[in-house]
């Protein structure tokens, strides 16, 4: 019996009091003892930031890679095993900006990945710069005039990318964001659930209480997750009313083989479990 009691570690949090990374590292530990997931089968990975240092603050495996080379390094476990339960953790300037290549074309070949990003609009370690998901007109360390570049749409790029699942989550509320990350981490197939994070330092204009004022459920208007037309509406919901309707919950999802399903060398077992001349590799050595 797998308890959230079993994922907590006895290392103090860096994080800002307020940090909306508090509330996703709990509802991550709350989903991973709801699906009973042991803390050896399960690895979080990140790439450099904030939230990055989420797999500090989780008793499983961990990777903290380098900055926007969560995806890669994470892809590289899942193929070496395929059995464990493998989650990359990132923020939007990590995941959207620095990693964005990475974040194509790993979802368009549908690793049984769960990605989330901690959106929070922008770069929190370096202490307050313009990032990829920035508000048009923000004013920020790097833009004092305000934003004028179009922000990043992770939503509707994830849906025509080739993500299977694709949601959004808000980190004020928890049980909502927690019940999503079980659908994640349970869909096989690349699932990205992106948080609407404050951060509470370098962010005042992202705040708790301005998502809660714009944020609603997409489950709650009967939204159809199968339908990518609708999903990809609802993913230009935000910039078309001027960020006054803000959805969240399960914007698409469909069922595709992964692409560790498309590897006969992995049907039976583990890359791990084999051996070098099982693989048949070793001809490789002789040339
Ligand atoms: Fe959170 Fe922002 Fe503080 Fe980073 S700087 S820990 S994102 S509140």
């Amino acid at each position: 019996m797998v308890t959230v009691m079993d994922y907590n570690v006895k290392e103090k949090s860096q994080w800002c009091p307020g940090c909306g990374n508090f509330a996703i590292v709990g509802a991550l530990k709350g989903a991973l003892a709801e699906l009973q997931i042991p803390q050896h089968q399960a690895v979080i990975v990140s790439g450099i930031g904030c939230s990055s240092k989420l797999p500090h603050y989780v008793n499983t495996y961990g990777f903290e890679s380098l900055h926007g080379r969560g995806l890669p390094v994470a892809s590289g476990i899942k193929l070496a095993n395929n059995r464990l339960t493998v989650i990359d953790v990132g923020g939007d300037g990590d995941g959207y900006g620095i990693g964005s290549g990475h974040f194509l074309h790993i979802m368009r070949r549908n690793y049984d990945l769960t990605y989330i990003v901690h959106d929070n609009q922008i770069y929190g370690l370096t202490t307050g710069q313009a990032s990829p998901t920035s508000q048009l007109g923000m004013k920020t360390k790097t833009t004092p005039y305000g934003v004028v570049e179009t922000p990043f749409n992770p939503i509707s790029t994830a849906i025509n990318g080739g993500a299977t699942f694709v949601a959004r989550a808000f980190a004020g509320d928890i049980t909502h964001m927690k019940d999503l990350f079980k659908q994640a981490v349970a869909h096989r197939g690349f699932a990205l659930v992106d948080v609407f994070q404050p951060c509470v330092t370098f962010n005042k204009l992202n705040t708790y209480d301005f998502f809660t004022k714009r944020v609603y459920k997409l489950e709650a208007e009967g939204h159809d997750p199968a339908d990518r037309m609708k999903a990809l509406e609802k993913a230009y919901e935000q910039a078309a009313s001027n960020y006054e309707r803000l959805p969240i919950g399960v914007f698409f999802r469909e069922e595709r083989p992964t692409y560790e399903d498309t590897l006969p060398q992995i049907k039976e077992n583990a890359l791990v479990e084999h051996s070098l001349k099982e693989l048949d590799i070793s001809a490789a050595y002789d040339d």
